[in-house]
């Protein structure tokens, strides 16, 4: 990145697999511009839905393996949709809590009641489920953990879902893409079916390198959310030729498997590099590997050092993350080289010392 006049390595990008700048999705955006135009002109429900948006949500649906998708003009207003639309008045959302932000806040707006269970800590979510007799139930949870990079227990969620006859609903802006053996999220890696998460939201701007955001499910969840998700019926559509550069993006996850795989080991050459230098890295095992600083002014001082080096991670602090979690978080990517990491740790290491010698 260049950001006034000086050239950074950055690292703190969502563009998992470097499809931002793909050549192939540039192509399929500008044939997408020439052919729609720019804007969509209104909603979906007016006149905003092309059959190039209709391409695209059946493609999604078959890759997720569900018989409907739906698309939507950013993860913020799909995860609002998701909750506010499936759960009714006296019903109960229970959400992890170190959700996206845009899953706390649709729990908010859900004439629901929410609950917010220890992170990960399916016990924690149990002992609720004990506490409250309702017909109506949802469990909602981040795939991947946009801040701490963990993956959530799919496998135990599921279960606790059906054992509670509630719904299971997963958020998989981060693994979408990169994780499972097509690239079809953490749901696909756990090797869960489309009964035991009944509802996906994928975002596109991350792994996918494009805009916006799905939701895959069975055909009477897709037409609640027609019906009653105002974030899906009140705005208007996104652009066809997004749609357009998705629908290539989705073909170059089964053909350029390689940058998952890149990725992948970038991830484990990063972690390996790290612990022999003794950083204080979070147990993540994906592209998001934040290194805790605990105070916001350490995780402040780390990155404008780093800046002077030429290196450009983004200290991510308290409200975004729990009290005295402040941390650097560091995202790779396929666009990046093995030596890039490596210029990385070097940084790193040399912080280290700094800090150690002060
Ligand atoms: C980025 C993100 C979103 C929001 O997606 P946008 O398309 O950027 O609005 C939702 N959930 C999670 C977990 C995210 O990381």
């Amino acid at each position: 990145m260049v950001i006034e006049g000086k050239r950074l390595l950055a690292f703190n990008s969502n563009d998992y697999l470097g499809l931002a700048n793909h050549p192939e999705l540039k192509k399929a955006f500008i044939a997408g511009a020439e052919k729609w135009g720019v804007g969509s002109g209104s909603a979906h429900l007016v006149t905003g839905h092309t059959t190039a948006h209709h391409q695209l949500e059946e493609e999604l649906a078959a890759f997720t393996g569900r018989e409907k998708a739906l698309l939507f003009s950013s993860g913020y207003m799909a995860n609002l949709a998701m909750v506010t639309a499936l759960i009714e008045k006296n019903g109960h959302v229970f959400e992890d809590r170190l959700n996206h932000a845009s899953l706390i806040d649709a729990g908010h707006l859900a004439a629901a009641k929410m609950h917010r269970y220890q992170h990960a800590d399916v016990a924690s979510l149990q002992r609720m489920f004990d506490r409250v007799e309702s017909p109506n139930k949802m469990i909602v949870t981040d795939g991947v953990f946009s801040m701490d990079g963990d993956i959530a227990p799919l496998k135990q969620l599921s279960q606790v879902a059906q054992d509670n006859d509630a719904l299971l609903a997963v958020d998989d802006a981060h693994g979408f893409g990169v994780l499972g053996e097509t690239g079809a999220g953490s749901i696909e890696q756990a090797g869960l079916s489309s009964r035991q998460v009944p509802v996906i939201m994928g975002t596109l701007g991350k792994a996918m390198g494009c805009a916006g955001a799905f939701i895959a499910a069975d055909e009477v969840v897709i037409e609640t959310l027609i019906q009653k998700a105002r974030s899906y019926i009140y705005t208007t559509a996104q652009p066809a030729a997004i749609a357009v550069a998705t629908s290539a993006a989705l073909k170059l996850l089964e053909t350029e498997a390689w940058r998952r795989q890149h990725l992948a080991s970038l991830v484990e050459r990063f972690k390996q590099g790290a612990s022999q230098l003794g950083l204080s890295l979070m147990p993540s095992p994906t592209a998001i590997q934040p290194l805790l600083a605990g105070s916001s002014q350490r995780a402040i001082a780390w990155a404008e050092q780093l800046r002077q080096r030429g290196i450009l991670v983004t200290a991510i602090r308290p409200p975004t993350v729990p009290k005295d979690t402040a941390r650097l978080r560091i995202t790779l990517s396929a666009a990046h080289t093995e030596e890039q990491v490596d210029r990385l740790l070097q940084a790193l290491g040399q912080l280290n010392r700094d800090e150690a010698n002060a």
